[in-house]
């Protein structure tokens, strides 16, 4: 049920929105939108080259001005605090059948709540149902098996959460059901993202991969992201903006994401990114890069923003130095909710990550012997970054 507070600000903004809707000739200059659409594989679905990550989703007004600006695809997962049920609000004033929603096998706890091995397949169908219920809807376009390799440093652990056959019986079933159309799965790592990405691509179980993917430092995952293009499967990308750091670099006038956007999409395999949009300012700015292609002007940008943030950006995906702490640190975790802390403005799902975690950085401060920091390969302070982490994020410190 809407509530009517949020009706009359829906109503306000559909009016506003209609005014300037690309559909109306005479402002569609003026509002940017989406100008490119591209297939999931073969799903016979096409994708907003540039589309809506609901992580920090709080407001439905939102996705009914990113449906305004031509945007199709919504990413979310039960544990992004409010996003579904905002999705849900919105979800009467929108024709379903054009739009495309991705949402996760998860708990709504807070993130992370990805449904551990073991889970049984009612779990995973109760999932789905919650999902569905708070969003109003009577599918999901895609359904994903969530953040793999990032419940377990063990390879063979987490490809058991991948490929469960619990998982893969509830998918089946709520497939006949017609409750979920398509499987995929998502990976940021920290650990053997791409391995595990290429063994989803390789089971035959998957329709979509969705991994972090942007211009700094993905050795092995255009391999992955060939092998997924030519079987068929969608890729859709995430964590495109290389840590976020500073979105307007100094001369470039706020050039940075759309020049790291447009690296992403010259990309064949890719169908799409998802992008957290947290205002209509951010939306705006984003779909300036949608169907446009990459530049000379775009690849000085990046250069730039490699020299400045090189030796700050935590590679996500990467765990090179993960297994290098004696005391079981888990750094990899610690700089990516560190990078949502100050740089994604996620400051509350940061903190409640964190306290999640078992192995905090509390250590770092007294360690004599920080071997984590030869261990990267970037030069990054990473005992630094996670002492500043732990005293940003801990509830106590
Ligand atoms: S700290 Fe360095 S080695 Fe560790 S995950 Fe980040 S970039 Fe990779
Ligand atoms: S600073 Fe020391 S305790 Fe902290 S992660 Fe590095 S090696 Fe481990």
């Amino acid at each position: 049920m809407i509530k009517r507070r949020d009706f009359l600000k829906i109503a306000a903004l559909s009016t506003v929105t209609m005014a300037t809707s690309p559909l109306h000739a005479e402002t569609a200059t003026e509002t940017p939108s989406v100008k490119s659409y591209r297939a999931i594989g073969k799903t016979g679905l096409k994708m907003s080259d540039i589309s809506f990550g609901g992580g920090k989703l709080s407001a439905a007004s939102m996705v009914l001005r990113a449906v305004d600006s031509g945007i199709t695809y919504f990413d979310t997962a039960p544990d992004y605090g409010q996003s579904e049920k905002e999705i849900g609000e919105a979800m009467g004033r929108i024709q379903r059948e054009k739009i495309i929603i991705a949402s996760k096998f998860c708990n709504a706890a807070p993130n992370p709540g990805h449904l551990p091995f073991g889970s049984k397949k009612k779990d995973y169908i109760a999932a789905v149902e919650g999902s569905l219920s708070r969003m109003k809807t009577d599918y999901l376009d895609f359904c994903l098996v969530h953040a793999i390799g990032s419940m377990s440093k063990d390879l063979e652990a987490e490809k058991k959460r991948l490929l469960d056959d619990e998982m893969l019986e509830a998918a089946a079933d709520l497939k006949k059901a017609g409750k979920i159309r398509f499987l995929g799965t998502s990976s940021h790592g920290p650990d053997n993202m791409e391995a595990l990405l290429m063994t989803a691509v390789k089971s035959g179980h998957f329709d979509m991969i969705q991994p972090a993917f942007n211009f700094m430092n993905f050795p092995k995952l255009p391999e992955v992201m060939a092998e997924a293009y030519k079987l068929g499967m969608g890729v859709i990308a995430m964590k495109t903006l290389a840590g976020a750091k500073d979105m307007k670099i100094e001369g470039t006038k706020n050039e940075f994401p759309l020049a790291a956007f447009r690296w992403v999409l010259k990309n064949p395999e890719v169908s799409g990114l998802i992008v957290t949009m947290k205002t209509v300012a951010d939306m705006e700015l984003y779909l300036k890069a949608s169907g446009e292609k990459f530049t000379s002007a775009d690849q000085r940008t990046l250069e730039r923003y490699a020299r400045l943030y090189g030796s700050e950006y935590c590679r996500t995906g990467c765990g090179q130095c993960q297994g290098s702490c004696a005391a079981g640190v888990e750094i990899a975790s610690i700089m990516r909710y560190r990078m949502y802390f100050r740089d994604y403005g996620m400051e509350k799902r940061a903190m409640q990550s964190y306290a999640l975690l078992k192995n905090k950085a509390t250590a770092c401060f007294a360690c004599g012997d920080p071997a984590c920091v030869g261990s990267c390969p970037y030069g990054l302070p990473v005992q630094d970054m996670l002492c500043d982490a732990h005293e940003s994020m801990s509830f106590m410190a």
